[in-house]
């Protein structure tokens, strides 16, 4: 089985593709991460993400598709935050996994609004280390103030966690993956969620379409 999730920086994608990949033993693929690594050597990509620009799109899909070819089928059953953001990138991916003879069964739009989406980002914190991912105010460490639970390594911000790039991100995501969301809406593709509520609220709501989706898939 083969998810997507969408939604604005800080619209708690993350958290929820997490969950949804513990319950139905998904890799989760982050598109995020795997731009990261390529900016660790790559002065041009890091410059343009930590003023929170996109990386042009098909040189990203690129990057996902080769990582996808390295590590298929080791992965198979996936759940992709971050990728698509384009409606190129989708028909690149949905190509893919066609040819290998597999498909997106659903994907999900986590909604937002700008206020919530900043408000949240300020307050985001992750491990450098193991990449677990905190909020402030509605998920922080608890074990020790300030450190990651699972390996005691100092919290951060995101170099693109401010709240300039925030709106510059923002702004691209009304502006691209806006364009995507209608597509697949079209489609009969795309289920949209009220990411405004708490995680627990959201996750019901996200389980129960994913397990919907997953009788079909059978
Ligand atoms: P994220 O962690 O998903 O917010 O991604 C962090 C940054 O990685 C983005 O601001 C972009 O610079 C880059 N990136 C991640 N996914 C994509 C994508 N699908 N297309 C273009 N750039 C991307």
């Amino acid at each position: 089985m083969n998810i997507i999730i969408l939604g604005a920086p800080a619209s708690g994608k993350g958290t929820q593709a997490d969950l949804l990949s513990t319950k139905f033993n998904l890799y989760h693929l982050q598109s995020g991460d795997i731009a990261r690594e390529v900016a660790k050597k790559d002065e041009r990509i890091k410059s343009l993400m930590n003023s929170g620009k996109l990386i042009p799109e098909e040189e990203m899909t690129m990057y996902i598709l080769d990582f996808l070819h390295q590590n298929r089928p080791k992965f198979s059953n996936i759940i992709f935050e971050g990728y698509p953001r384009f409606i190129t990138q989708y028909e690149a991916l949905e190509k893919f996994l066609q040819y290998k003879g597999d498909d997106i069964d659903i994907v999900i739009s986590l909604e937002v609004s700008k206020k919530t989406a900043v408000k949240r980002i300020t307050s985001r914190r992750i491990c450098p280390k193991c990449h677990e991912v905190y909020n402030l105010l509605t998920n922080p460490p608890l074990k020790k103030e300030g450190k990651c639970d699972k390996c005691g390594t100092i919290l951060i911000q995101r170099g693109d966690d401010n709240p300039k790039s925030v709106g510059v991100r923002f702004e691209y995501y009304q502006e691209n993956t806006r364009q995507l969301i209608n597509y697949l809406e079209k489609k009969g593709k795309l289920v949209k969620v009220d990411g405004e509520r708490d995680i627990n609220a959201i996750s019901a709501d996200i389980l129960n379409l994913v397990s919907k989706a997953k009788k079909h898939d059978r």
